[in-house]
């Protein structure tokens, strides 16, 4: 292919050219395995690659496509999906040790637990007739944003191999963004699918809470996570969003709400958009070239008519602890079936049932996940609750009443999606703290469940680092957020 990297067409024309037979499922998926052996060594993106697998399936859907099949919406595009998906044909670790059976150091991923079924989300991309790649890294358990909290390897951000790529969902993005695959999936908590986007130059999208199904997605925060696509551009964004959204009966949180039409909404007419700007967002804190550039795509969409109007959301400042408050609440409940009894690792040694959860708990987890355990354990504990749970419960309200009050006004709100572009791997793992106060503008969409996109606005001027702007929609109006991102991906110069 005269050293055209397929992986840079969008999805959507990507797929159509699979299905007219001009390139072949097969030619696709070794141009991402021949990708991943030659940069993947160095930048850490996948944990585990299903060669053989992938390769197999790619030849079966050339196979179909001979024999007169017609192709799903995403032939053979290859697809690298974050390990906290379940996949029955490849181990899932959600990047920590405790799901691989052993404590070593140097524990192998390709050992991790095997998951009888595959989440919802993995076997619609299947049902479209997209490849996976492979499994990415993450912080473990998805806490994190930085990816350092793997307990298996660094990802590096291609764009400076110095610097993270971003976290949790840092492997998906760099899978992304160095050309690895077409489009990954992630899951978004508080920002694990957005800020990797915005670091790594490419797009995320957070869904409306509830708008994919969560089965089968390793739980975190049940009442945040959100699983979410990554691709190159908005249209392959939307396409694989199209894919994956929809009412599941096994997650009683998915809404019924139909599933629009997503790839119809990028080329649309921004003209007469209100695009909301809170002053909050852009206060002390952020960086000065981050600024530029979101303001400079706040008014290249003012330049194709849509209007920016000045809107508050005040209880922004609470976000950071909130957030805090309950996901590790959530977090102390959803992992305490990590006892050494159904999954993963065992310490066998133990004299009696409570000491084998402690050694087997204690040995498993990393030192991230453990501090919100005892943080998540402390806030729910009697006594507490009132004072933290409670009130985190209670400023939560007050933050999605922020954003409907805002939506009284405008359609969707523009902000940075991180104060700061990539920065140095280890500059923050020591600093728990800095490392949650990064997350200050992911962090109120998702508490309030609704949609948000992080699309490349330009390169700091400073750094020459890929710069994200945020764009929020209200609950289950994805399509207007897409409309204006294309317009602002049409307007930035890469
Ligand atoms: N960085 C946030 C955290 O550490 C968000 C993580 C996520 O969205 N999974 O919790």
């Amino acid at each position: 292919m005269g050293g055209v990297n397929l992986l840079e067409v969008s999805i959507p024309e990507l797929a159509e050219r699979v299905r007219s037979g001009d390139v072949s499922a097969e030619e696709l998926t070794l141009q991402a395995l021949n990708r991943v052996a030659a940069v993947d060594d160095e930048l850490g993106g996948f944990l585990t690659v299903a060669s053989e697998q992938a390769l197999t399936r790619a030849q079966q859907l050339d196979e179909r496509r001979q024999q007169g099949a017609r192709l799903g919406p995403l032939a053979g595009i290859p697809i690298g999906l974050k390990d906290a998906l379940c996949t029955v044909d490849q181990p899932t670790t959600a990047g920590a040790r405790i799901l691989t059976g052993t404590t070593r150091g140097d524990a192998d991923p390709s050992q991790g637990w095997r998951s009888p079924y595959d989440a919802t989300a993995v076997r619609k991309l299947r049902a479209a007739d997209a490849v996976f790649i492979g499994k990415c890294n993450m912080d473990a358990f998805a806490m994190g944003s930085s990816t350092e909290n793997s307990a298996f390897r660094l990802t590096r951000n291609p764009h400076d191999t110095t610097r993270t790529p971003g976290g949790s969902s840092g492997g998906s993005a760099v899978a992304v963004a160095a050309g690895m695959v077409a489009g990954a999936l992630g899951s978004d908590t508080g920002g694990s699918v957005r800020q990797p986007a915005s670091f790594t130059g490419t797009v995320g999208i957070k869904p409306s809470y509830g708008r994919v199904s969560r089965y089968g997605l390793i739980a975190f925060a049940s009442s945040l996570d959100q699983i979410g696509p990554f691709a190159r551009d908005v249209r392959g964004a939307a396409a694989l969003l199209e894919v994956i959204a929809g009412h599941d009966d096994k997650d009683a949180t998915s809404v019924s709400t139909k599933v629009p039409p997503y790839l119809e909404a990028c080329g649309q007419p921004v003209e007469g958009l209100r695009i909301g700007v809170p002053e909050e967002y852009f206060a002390e804190g952020l960086d000065e070239e981050v600024e530029k550039q979101v303001r400079a795509a706040i008014a290249g969409l003012a330049e194709l008519g849509a209007t920016p109007v000045p809107v508050s959301l005040p209880h922004t400042p609470y976000a950071v602890a909130t957030y805090y408050i309950v996901a590790t609440a959530e977090c102390s409940s959803n992992l305490a079936r990590y006892d050494g009894v159904r999954y993963g690792l065992r310490l066998e040694d133990a004299a009696d049932l409570q000491s084998m959860y402690r050694a087997t708990r204690s040995a498993g987890f990393g030192a991230e996940v453990k501090r919100r355990i005892m943080l998540g354990t402390y806030v729910l504990s009697s006594g507490y609750y009132d004072a933290f749970y409670g009130r985190a419960q209670r400023a939560r309200t007050l933050i999605v009443r922020d954003f409907d009050q805002a939506f009284e006004h405008v359609d969707l709100i523009a902000t940075p999606v991180s104060p700061t572009v990539a920065f140095a791997l280890g500059a923050k793992i020591d600093d728990p703290l800095a490392m949650y106060l990064a997350d200050v503008y992911t962090l109120p969409a998702s508490l309030a469940g609704i949609a948000a996109i992080s699309v490349p606005c330009g390169l700091g001027e400073h750094s020459g680092m890929p710069v994200g702007l945020q764009l929020i929609a209200p609950a289950f109006e994805e399509r207007r957020m897409l409309t204006a991102a294309h317009a602002v991906e049409q307007i930035t110069i890469h």
